[in-house]
């Protein structure tokens, strides 16, 4: 499997679905390859676009305080991508065939950074990672197990700026939920299967 840094290198001359053609920069991923928490969003804004990196206007800056406030990480100690890296036009909503498209590089963030939790930002995050079409009011509110770790979904930002008060105490308290399951052990995994002793002469044990 390519290393992380080639991974980033291979999508920033992606044309594998047309949101290239519109794109100013690729907007891969930022932060701590070797992160324990991941957070995954639906897709670059204008300022992302602009800037080649994710959550850097008004809901980025949402998401950085309360994710310093609920669980005293800076953006530096965890890693930030989307689930397509390029900016769909006019913010409108990614398509299935572009979301297809880009999944494989965001499915390769995760299994090369290995995170012990995952944070979904939103609807489309949630979706494509749990392979549910469920909505995100209905899947928040608890965790999932996920390749090894825990997945937690929440709102996007942009919804919590939106949303007021409301929205942000919920997502206050599934960031909580995110803490807790970033000290929690990680799950435990499969034993292996018991094989038996091989008997050298049958009826005599081995
Ligand atoms: S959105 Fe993803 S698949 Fe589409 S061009 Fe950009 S990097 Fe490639």
């Amino acid at each position: 499997m390519a290393t992380l840094a080639e991974l980033e290198v291979e999508a920033k001359a992606c044309t594998r679905c047309p949101l290239a053609s519109g794109r100013t920069k690729v907007v891969f991923g930022v932060g701590d390859p070797h992160a324990d928490l991941m957070l995954v969003g639906e897709g670059p804004g204008r300022d992302e676009d602009l800037a080649g990196e994710p959550f850097v206007g008004r809901s980025g800056k949402l998401l950085d305080r309360l994710v310093g406030e609920e669980m005293g990480l800076r953006r530096s100690e965890l890693y930030i991508a989307n689930v397509v890296k390029c900016r769909p036009p006019g913010n409108r909503d990614p398509r299935p065939e572009e979301i297809a498209a880009c999944r494989p590089y965001l499915e390769s963030q995760v299994d090369l950074i290995s995170p012990r939790v995952i944070v979904t930002l939103g609807k489309f995050a949630s979706q494509v990672l749990l392979d549910t079409t469920d909505g995100i009011t209905r899947l928040r509110g608890r965790t999932y197990p996920y390749r090894g770790g825990t997945l937690v979904p929440t709102f996007h930002p942009a919804a919590a700026l939106r949303g007021g008060d409301e929205v942000v105490a919920k997502m206050r308290a599934d960031l909580v939920r995110a803490k807790r399951a970033l000290n929690a052990p990680r799950p435990a995994s499969p034993a292996p299967p018991t094989v038996p002793a091989p008997t050298l002469f049958p009826g005599v044990p081995a």
